[in-house]
This record gives C-alpha cells, structure tokens and sequence, in this order.
C-alpha cells in the first residue's frame, strides 16, 4: 500500500460515514502568534472543541494535517519520528463517542489497511482517585467487545506504572490501563492542573506489536508504553467528555468531543510491516536519492540518512508556504534544518555537496506529495532557496569545519552560522562536552549588544521561555547531585542542554540505570524541590571551591574567580547562573527517557511533569 492511497482510503472511509472532508490547515498556523507551527490535527480545530459551532455547520470532521514538530527534532534518527509528519484526524463535535468511534477505527485499521487484529494493542485511562475520575470503564468494555468478536482475549492489564510493568512486563494482556500521565488530555495538563470551564478526558491509543525488542535491556519486561521498541503507536482517540466545575471537581459535559490523530507514516509502517518509516513510500525515494549521490548505503549509515531525509523534507513543505531562511521565528527554524542536514551530508561523503544534489532530494519530496506541492513551481522555489541558503552556508561550512577545535562555538555561530545543535552534534563526535551555558551567555550578552532581542514572541499567556529555562537550569543541578546520591560518587557531569521542553543531562556511568534507580533519583529531586530550598550563590576561586567539595564540570575551563551555587544544604556546584531563588517554583520534575552516549556514559531526559 503507498502513503497516497493509505491517506485517500482513510479519508473516504470517514466521509462515508457522513464526516466533512477539510483541508489540511497550513503548517504556520494562521492568527495564532503563539506557536511557530502545526504540531497536529487538532490544534486549527481548538476552538471548535471549545465549543464554538464550525463554520460549516457540521459535527464529523475528517482530514489528514501537515504537523511539524521542532522537540521532536532530536529524536529523528529513530525508526519512528519526523519533524514533519501527517496526522489522520476525526472529530465528533458534540455527535457520536467511543462507541462508534473505536470500533471505526478499529475497522479501518483491520480491514481496510489489512492489519492483523492479534497485533493490536490498547491502552485506556486506569482512573484518577485523588480527582474522583472513574476508570475509563466504557473504553474497556467496547474494546473487549472488539476483540471477543475476533476471538481475541483481551484481558485487562491494570494501571501499568513503568515499574510495574518492566518487572511484570505483558502479563498476557491486551489491554493496559496506564494513569493520567499517560491516558489523560487536557490543554493545560493533568486533571489537577485544568482552570475551571476547561475540558478534558482520557484517551485510549493503539499499538502495533512488531514483535522483537529493539532494545533488550528494556525487552524482557516490555508492555505497549515501554521504549524497547517493540510497540509503535500508530493512533490516539481523544475523549473530551469531563469539564472542570469552579468547586474543582469534574462534571460530565452534555456534548462530548472525540478527537482522534494517527500518524500517516507510522500506520503504513505497520500495513508494510517494516518497523521503519523511512522504508515507506513517502521517504524511500528520498533515501534512495541520498544514497545514489553519497554513494553510502542506508543500512550502514541509518541516522545520518534518516536525518537528511526528514529535514530536507521538512523544510521542501516550508519552503513551499513561502518560508524563507531567516534569523527568527519559522525562518530560524528552516534554516537550522538546512544547515544540519548540509554538515550531515559533508560528513556523509567527505565533502562539500553540490547545489545540485540538495535540489534533487528535494524534488524527490515533491514528486511523492502530488496532493502538497505544485510541481512546477514548488521546484522552482525550492531551487531558489536552496540555491542561495546552501550556496551562503557552503562558503563556511568547510572552513568552520577545519577550525572547530579551535573557534569557541560562539564563533562558530557568529563567523560561520553553525547553529549550536550541530557543533553540540560535532562535539559529542569527538566525545567533548560543550558548555550550553557558556554559549548561551555569550549569546545573550551579544543579545543585550545588539537589542535585537525580538520581544513580546511569546506573549499570549505562554510561560516566559527564560523562566523555563531557569528551572531546568535548577533541576540539572538537582539531578546531577540526585544521581550521585543514587549511583554514587563516580557520577560526573559530560554535558547538559536545555530546552523550553525538557532538560538533558549526561554523566559517566557504567552501565544503564535500572527503573528503580531512575525512579530513586527522581523521587529525590521532587523531595528536595517540595522543601522548597532556598538557592544562593558566592563567589570564590576555583581551589576555595574545591576545598568545600562544589562539583565542577567536566572539562570545563575556569577563570581565576567562579560562582558557587548552593541549593539549601542538598547541592553545591560551580555554575555561571541563572538560577531560580527558591527550589518551590520548578513544579513535579519527570525523568522520561535514558539513552547510552558511548561507552561509559549514560543520557536523562527530564520534563516538568
Ligand atoms: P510518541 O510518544 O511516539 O512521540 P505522541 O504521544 O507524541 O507519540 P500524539 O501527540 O498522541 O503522539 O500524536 C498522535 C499520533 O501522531 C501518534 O499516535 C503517532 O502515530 C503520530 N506521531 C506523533 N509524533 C510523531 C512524530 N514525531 N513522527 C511521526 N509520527 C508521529
Ligand atoms: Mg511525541
């Protein structure tokens, strides 16, 4: 089956089931200055769920949505995630519920892509007993119904927490109730975080079991929501059926909303049965373009290809919304997305790419979308692009390239536009860490200089993107010192980065961190930031530092002077700042991920749950 006639055949089956067929909404959202791009089908239909009627004046909505997503971006190399990607969605706006919707679903996936329903896993909403929110009992029942009617068991497995389920792995179930970190959707978070008048629900997503472990520390006690990467989430039903009341309870609404969004990509990945979206029809022509001039194969060379593949694709979709290369907002991003893949593919084949090549792959992207682009002239404005932006970043990529043990990454930001992800990138090739603090000083201090800072971006009630920046900042230090409390004393930081959505943190460690651990270490940082800690700092040299046993990082050069940062009693480190003054205001911290970094080194990644 190919990408075109999965899309066609989802689209048509909603329609005949009396849904309106919309457009995919552009990928800069339109009167919305608060978000850069379209992360999913949901987000242009917001305020239709809120309550307002659609203009159309209907209740069933379908539609396939163009999504981007920039936090995503460090997790293209995997089989499973694209910065840009498209999003199968069906809406009930006050019409039908789970009872129609799931079983709908589950025809399309079954019968008309032809998955087979024994590989089909679900996860639904276990309950929230601290907010008087029932167990998604409704959810469990259809789908027992579901898969019954295929002579399936579909036991129940209850409340996985991931300790649980690592030590108790599939239990033969078929079904897995997961709590509201999981299962649960809202605008503004957990059930305890929702303002009254918002709505909000539990969700119930499917799976596709692939059946191997892709990671077998985490294979043997695997269960749908584990990272092993045995299970693929192909789609995700959304019920907004509870609203928050003034007294903080939840109420049933009267006119329940059903949203659902299933990656494209993700659910031909499973029809083909090739755990590897990149195998599809929508990026093998584009794999296969990279390979013919790199002369490298895919197999040897998979997240370097995967990561050239996605963002030229990526940015072809922006160039053709009239995105141009720029210094700010979506113009920043698209720029970033060609440069990383113009150092990806110098890497790759040992030299500086030919304009040629770069336009190449992306008419490839053009050719697979007939739907997206106008072949003609979407050529021709991706070779413009292209053409100037490569040809610009080719003129120092080379001799950024031959000094990048010599130039601060500052300079090379400033001399040669390497934006830092891809000298972080080079660094970590090397196994040197970089100091995101350092860069982000000097960057900020340039800042300062210039006044170009673009102020008021992220008015609109989002959280000032600096003071998030500051509480991971905290957090860092709380992990690193968690982490030796945990592991032990041989725990060094090897590098750190910090997003507006998670923090990063490497450290030595001999092997993986076992779920308990992790769960120690967070158990620990959530105690301390709940004590609310005051954070000071003192300035003093380096050896008085030592001496009162202030950790320093890793390969890091200091001057004569440098700032002590203390959080209460628990931390003490060797920081240039900023921090929060008081440990309360960072919120529950959520470590969520771990990868390996090369031997001896271990990754975190931790988000403000
Ligand atoms: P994941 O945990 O795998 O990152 P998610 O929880 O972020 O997925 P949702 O926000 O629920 O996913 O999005 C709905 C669907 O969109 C997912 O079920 C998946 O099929 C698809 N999807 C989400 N993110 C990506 C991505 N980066 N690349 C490809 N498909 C994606
Ligand atoms: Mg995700």
């Amino acid at each position: 089956m190919t990408g075109n006639d999965l899309r066609q055949k989802y689209l048509d089956f909603f329609v005949s089931r009396d849904h309106l067929l919309i457009p995919s909404a552009p990928l800069v959202p339109e009167n919305d200055p608060t978000t850069l791009f379209t992360s999913s089908g949901m987000q242009p239909l917001v305020p239709y769920l809120l309550g307002q009627p659609h203009p159309s004046g209907k209740t069933r909505l379908v539609d396939s949505q163009k999504s981007f997503r920039a936090q995503d971006i460090e997790e293209v190399g995997d089989n499973r995630h694209t910065t840009f990607f498209e999003m199968l969605g069906n809406w009930s706006l006050g019409d039908y519920f789970k009872k129609e919707q799931l079983p709908w679903i589950f025809e399309f996936l079954t019968k008309e892509v032809g998955l087979d329903p024994h590989k089909l896993y679900i996860t639904v909403f276990s309950g929230d007993p601290n907010n008087n929110i029932p167990r998604d009992d409704e959810s469990i029942k259809i789908w027992k119904d579901i898969f019954h009617q295929h002579g399936i068991d579909a036991d129940l497995v209850e409340l996985v927490t991931e300790k649980k389920g690592y030590e108790e792995g599939m239990q033969g179930g078929r079904i897995f109730s997961y709590n509201a970190k999981k299962n649960w959707w809202s605008r503004s978070g957990m059930p305890d975080q929702m303002p009254a008048g918002e709505p909000g629900g539990p969700d119930s997503e499917i799976f596709y079991d692939f059946g191997t472990p892709h990671d077998p520390e985490f294979g043997k006690h695997c269960h749908p929501n584990c990272d092993c990467g045995r299970f693929l989430e192909i789609g995700n039903s959304v019920f907004m059926q509870y609203q928050k009341q003034e007294d903080g309870s939840l109420k049933e609404l009267p006119n329940k909303n059903v949203d659902f969004g299933g990656g494209l990509e993700r659910i031909l990945a499973a029809a083909n049965n090739d755990l590897d979206v990149f195998k599809t029809d929508l990026f093998w022509p584009v794999i296969e373009e990279i390979e013919k001039f790199s002369d490298k194969k895919y197999t040897d060379n998979q997240a370097t290809l995967r990561v050239i593949a996605d963002h030229l694709k990526a940015a072809s979709f922006m160039i053709a919304e009239n995105i141009e290369p720029s210094n700010k907002q979506q113009g920043y991003i698209l720029r970033r997305l060609l440069r990383r893949a113009a150092v990806k593919m110098h890497q790759l084949h040992g030299g500086l790419t030919p304009i040629p090549a770069f336009e190449a792959i992306c008419h490839r992207v053009i050719d697979i979308y007939p739907e997206y682009f106008d072949s003609n002239s979407d050529r021709n404005k991706v070779s413009i692009v292209i053409g100037e932006e490569m040809g610009r970043f080719a003129k120092t990529l080379d001799k950024g390239l031959r000094q990048i043990n010599t130039l601060s990454p500052f300079d090379l930001y400033q001399t040669y536009g390497f934006p830092i992800e891809v000298t972080e990138e080079l660094y970590s090739q090397k196994g040197k860490p970089l100091d995101r603090d350092k860069f982000n000083q000097e960057l900020q201090k340039h800042q300062e200089l210039s006044r170009t800072a673009s102020k008021g971006m992220f008015k609109g009630g989002l959280a000032d993107h600096s003071e998030t920046v500051t509480k991971y900042h905290t957090a860092t230090h709380l992990l690193h010192q968690a982490l030796r409390q945990v592991l032990g004393d041989h725990v060094h930081q090897t590098g750190s980065n910090i997003t507006a959505d998670r923090l990063r943190f490497d450290f030595t460690h001999p092997q993986a961190l076992t779920e308990s651990e992790i769960k120690e270490a967070e158990v620990l940082i959530n105690e301390q930031i709940k004590k609310d800690l005051p954070v000071t700092n003192e300035t003093m040299t380096l050896k008085e530092a030592k001496a009162q046993d202030a950790l320093a990082f890793f390969g890091e050069k200091y001057g004569d002077k440098v700032k002590v940062y203390s959080i209460g009693s628990f931390s003490k480190e060797v920081c240039g700042g900023p921090h929060v003054a008081h440990t309360g205001v960072i919120g529950p911290i959520k470590i969520y991920k771990q990868e390996s970094v090369g031997s001896g080194r271990r990754r975190l990644y931790a988000k403000l749950a």
